[in-house]
C-alpha cells in the first residue's frame, strides 16, 4: 500500500509498504469522531497490456471535497494521483483480465492524539491507498435487484455528499432490517417521499429515449458512474432530466419502466422488484431492461478499451 502522513502543517511523501496493521493511538481523532473518508474506483488491464485507471481526476476531486467537509487536511490533488498511480503500477500483476480489475480505496483519517477534541478537527492525519483484485461482478450473470423503498433518512442531510464511513453505519440498520423481513438487496432512501439513492449507489429510473435521476444536492453522494452514465446517455440522443423524483413518480415510471443502481461495483445494475409498504411492485416485465443493459454496455465498452474513448475519462498509469 501507499501510505502518507499530515501533521506540522505539511503532508509527507509518500511511501509504499508492505499492507499490513498500522499503528495507531487509540485517542486518535478517527476512532471517537469518525474523521474518516474514502474513495473506490477501478484500474482495468487492457487486451493491449496497459493498465488504466477510470476516471481518477474525478475520484481525487471528491476525495478532496470529502476531506474538506471533515475538516481533515486535504491531500494536494497531484500529490494524491502520484500516490495511485504508483501503488497501482506496483501490484498491476494482481489485476484480473477485464472485466475483473484492481480496486483502488484511497482512505484519510483524523490521527489526532487528543479525545478532548470533539469539537475541533484533526490536525493530523495519515492517507494510504488500498489495491485489491476485483472479478467480474457480474459473472454469476445479471439478476434483476430487489429493492425496498424506506421514506426514512439514509443520514444526516448535509453530510449525504461526502463519501465518509459514518453514512455507511448509518444505513447499516435499515438495510440489514429490509434484508431480513423482505429478502432485499437494498434499501432505496425516500425521505420525505424524494427519491434520494441506496447506502451505496445512485439510483435512475430509465425508458426508451429517457432518464430521471435526482437532481445534484448535498443530500446524496455524487456518483462518478451516475455522471458517466448521464453524459453517455446525453450522447447517444436520451433526454436526461435532473428532476427530484417523488414515491409517487417512480410508481408510476416503474408500470412501464426500468429501474437501476448505478456506482462502481455495480456499474449499471437492473432493479426487477420494488418492495414498498410491504407489497412487491415489479418493475416493467420484472426483468433487465433493453435500455440498462444497452447503457451499461456503453460504459464497460470504455472501461475496457473496446470503444472509443470520447470524454477522455480512462488515463494510463
Ligand atoms: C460511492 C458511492 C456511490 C457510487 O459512486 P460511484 O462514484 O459511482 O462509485 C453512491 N452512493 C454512495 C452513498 C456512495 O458512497
Amino acid at each position: 500500500m501507499a501510505i502518507a502522513s499530515f501533521r506540522d502543517d505539511a503532508w509527507s511523501e509518500h511511501e509504499v509498504v508492505a499492507t499490513g496493521p498500522l499503528s495507531i493511538h487509540p485517542a486518535a481523532h478517527v476512532f471517537h469522531y469518525a474523521s474518516t473518508c474514502f474513495e473506490g474506483f477501478k484500474a482495468y488491464r487492457w487486451d493491449d497490456g496497459t493498465t488504466r485507471i477510470f476516471r481518477l481526476e474525478r475520484h481525487v476531486a471528491r476525495m478532496r471535497q470529502s476531506a474538506g467537509a471533515l475538516h481533515l487536511p486535504v491531500p494536494d490533488a497531484g500529490a494524491l494521483e502520484a500516490m495511485v498511480c504508483d501503488i497501482v503500477s506496483q501490484n498491476r500483476e494482481d489485476a484480473p483480465d477485464f472485466p475483473g480489475a484492481l480496486y483502488v480505496r484511497p482512505t484519510l483519517i483524523g490521527t489526532l492524539e487528543n479525545i478532548g477534541a470533539a469539537a475541533s478537527p484533526s490536525t493530523e492525519a495519515l492517507l494510504f491507498v488500498l489495491t485489491s483484485p476485483v472479478g467480474d461482478y457480474f459473472a454469476g450473470g445479471m439478476r434483476p435487484l430487489r429493492i425496498v423503498i424506506s421514506e426514512e433518512m439514509r443520514t444526516s442531510g448535509h453530510l449525504g455528499i461526502v463519501k465518509t464511513g459514518g453514512n455507511y453505519a448509518s444505513a447499516l440498520g435499515p438495510t440489514l432490517a429490509a434484508q431480513a423481513e423482505f429478502g432485499a438487496d437494498q434499501v432505496l432512501f425516500c425521505p420525505g417521499g424524494e427519491v434520494q439513492e441506496t447506502g451505496a449507489a445512485n439510483f435512475l429510473l430509465i425508458r426508451d429515449g429517457e432518464i430521471l435521476t435526482r437532481a445534484l444536492d448535498s443530500t446524496f453522494l455524487h456518483g462518478v458512474t451516475r455522471d458517466s452514465i448521464l453524459t453517455l446517455a446525453a450522447g447517444m440522443g436520451y433526454r436526461v432530466r435532473e428532476e427530484t423524483p417523488t414515491v409517487a413518480e417512480l410508481l408510476e415510471w416503474v408500470k412501464d419502466g426500468e429501474a437501476a443502481l448505478s456506482g462502481t461495483a455495480a456499474v449499471l445494475s437492473g432493479i426487477g422488484t420494488i418492495v414498498y409498504r410491504g407489497e412487491d411492485i415489479q418493475v416493467g416485465d420484472g426483468e433487465l431492461g433493453p435500455n440498462t443493459l444497452k447503457l451499461r454496455d456503453a460504459l464497460v465498452d470504455i472501461q475496457g478499451g473496446r470503444a472509443q474513448d470520447a470524454y477522455d475519462w480512462v488515463s494510463e498509469v
